[in-house]
This record gives structure tokens, C-alpha cells and sequence, in this order.
């Protein structure tokens, strides 16, 4: 497994990129609310990703129709953005990829849309938690598993499942390129982490268990068991100390 490993320069790229889907964020978060519609979310993220110079990832990767992810209460990732409109009390994620002189940055939040129930905001508050327990082993010379195995026990000792069939990735030139980072343990340590790796850690959190299905779509994954999911993605750049995220 080649995984890349980047230089100063090629970061420094990669933070302009990164610093587009946070802004992105930024604008997105004040438009939510009940009975907004999912396209018009993706309308407003794909002028604010074009306005900066950037090109939304997502757009036509392998023949997805939208800017942008948009997954609503039981959708895991990949829900298309259409007529829906948002409800009082729904979840809502959203998944971003911008590309920018040559690089990717990808992220995810999950949103609350007006009032939404205590379980639901522990839903959310863990998934995110959930990816700050897993950075914490993400520098040199730890293994990837200890990022996933962190992510699953956290995850878990909460009640919740973690997602087995999709998984994060490095990203750079190519939105996605290897390491494949399950939010799991595997048998294996997985690589070694080096210093210049820029990971996209993604855990994508079942508030029931972690089965999933597709949809008709072929894009949107639900949950299998119809209960809520949430998902929490940064691009993290690999140091021998703290890493850097570039997404947030
Ligand atoms: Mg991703």
C-alpha cells in the first residue's frame, strides 16, 4: 500500500482547499432550519465552493449528480439533495469536498434542524467526540488502528455502532487514495503513520446497530434497522506531534 506523503508546499495547498469546505460549514450552518430545501443547501455550497475558485469534489465523482452529500435522519452519507424539505427535529449531515489548485480537503458535520431530542444531540455529540478520541493517536509512529480502535471503544462505551462498510481515506491529489481507515479494529495495525500523511477520518455513527443498506438511488446508504445515523469527518494532516486539521 503506497500511502503519499506530502510536502510543506503540497500542504500549504491543502489548507487553502481545507479552509474552503470550513467556510462552507460556516455559511451552510446559518441556513439550516425547518423547511429549507436539501437543493437549496446545495445551491448555496456549490456558489460559495465556485465563488472561492474551487470546484466541489463531489460533483460527477463517479456519476454522483450533486456539489454535495446531504443525509437526512436515517441516511448514513451519500443522500442526494432534492425537493426535501428539512424538518423541526430532523438530523442533518453533510459531507464536503472542495478542489483547489490541484488538491482535495474533505469533511463532515452532522446538523440539528430546529428541535431536536436529548438522544438525538448525544447521537450527534458522540460521533463528533468520537473523532477527537481517534486523533489522539493519529501522530508518527503510531499505527492507524489506533485511531480506529479508539473511535470504535468510544463509540461503543456509548452505546452506539460504528458504520463497517464505508471507511475514511488519505486524500490529496485524488479525493480518495489509500489508506483505507476503517472505524473499527482489524486484525491488522494497519501502516505505520508518517509525518506528511493527510488522512480524512470519518466516523459514521448508528444510533442502532451498524448494519446499512442502499438505496434505489444507488447513492444514499441508510440505516438498515431505520434509527438514526451521524457522521464527523476532518482532514488531518499527520505530525510527530499534535496533528493539524485543515477542515475545521
Ligand atoms: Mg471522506
Amino acid at each position: 500500500m503506497a500511502i503519499n506523503i506530502r510536502s510543506e508546499e503540497q500542504i500549504e495547498l491543502m489548507r487553502k482547499a481545507g479552509k474552503v469546505v470550513s467556510e462552507a460549514f460556516q455559511l451552510l450552518e446559518s441556513e439550516i432550519r425547518p423547511g429549507i430545501g436539501t437543493n437549496m443547501l446545495n445551491e448555496a455550497a456549490e456558489r460559495f465552493i465556485k465563488s472561492s475558485g474551487a470546484i466541489p469534489s463531489f460533483f460527477g465523482y463517479r456519476g454522483f449528480p450533486s456539489s454535495i452529500c446531504i443525509s437526512v435522519n436515517e441516511q448514513v452519507i451519500h443522500g442526494i439533495p432534492g425537493l426535501r424539505k428539512l424538518r423541526n427535529g430532523d438530523i442533518v449531515s453533510i459531507d464536503i469536498g472542495v478542489y483547489l489548485n490541484g488538491f482535495h480537503a474533505d469533511a463532515a458535520r452532522t446538523f440539528a434542524v430546529g428541535d431536536i431530542s436529548d438522544e438525538d444531540k448525544r447521537l450527534i455529540e458522540v460521533t463528533k467526540q468520537s473523532f477527537f478520541e481517534g486523533i489522539k493517536f493519529a501522530k508518527a509512529n503510531n499505527h492507524l488502528s489506533d485511531v480506529s480502535s479508539s473511535i470504535q471503544q468510544y463509540v461503543e462505551s456509548n452505546g452506539f455502532s460504528v458504520v463497517r462498510d464505508y471507511v475514511g481515506h488519505g486524500i490529496g491529489r485524488n479525493l480518495h487514495e489509500d489508506p483505507a481507515i476503517p472505524n473499527y479494529e482489524t486484525k491488522s495495525r494497519g501502516p505505520k503513520l508518517m509525518r506528511g500523511m493527510v488522512l480524512a477520518i470519518e466516523p459514521m455513527v448508528n444510533a442502532g446497530t451498524y448494519e446499512i443498506s442502499v438505496l434505489d438511488d444507488k447513492w444514499t446508504v441508510i440505516t438498515g434497522d431505520g434509527k438514526k445515523s451521524a457522521h464527523y469527518e476532518n482532514t488531518v494532516v499527520i505530525t510527530d506531534d499534535e496533528p493539524e486539521l485543515l477542515t475545521l
